[in-house]
């Protein structure tokens, strides 16, 4: 009879402490869902202006703000890169184009 209650005992025992640390795991999990979650809403609410910096909606598709004066930076700098890859492309080509024509026997 005694020995019966006590086994109970244990097995009771043992099972709180299986459902504790379960519970507990489950906190830790919820935890790191929870976290990652809200770092990657953070991670999408920000957004800043290409130009500027200044924080624009996440909804838009715009690198920029609303501002005139950004727009026209950035295409004056899209310009600029444009033709500075242009020059590139054209540096390029005067480099090889001697060693290509070596290469051909030409
Ligand atoms: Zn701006």
């Amino acid at each position: 009879m005694v020995n019966t209650k006590n086994l109970r005992d244990a097995v009771k025992k043992s099972a709180d402490k299986l459902a504790k640390s379960a519970s507990k795991n489950v906190d830790a999990v919820k935890k790191v869902t929870s976290g990652k979650y809200s770092n990657s809403k953070n991670l999408k609410d920000h957004k800043h202006c290409r130009e500027c910096g200044k924080m624009i909606s996440p909804s838009s598709d715009s690198l920029l703000c609303k501002s005139q004066v950004c727009i026209d930076k950035f295409e004056k700098d899209l310009k600029v890169k444009k033709q500075l890859r242009l020059w590139m492309i054209i540096l390029v080509i005067v480099l090889i184009l001697p060693n290509i024509l070596t290469f051909l026997g030409v």
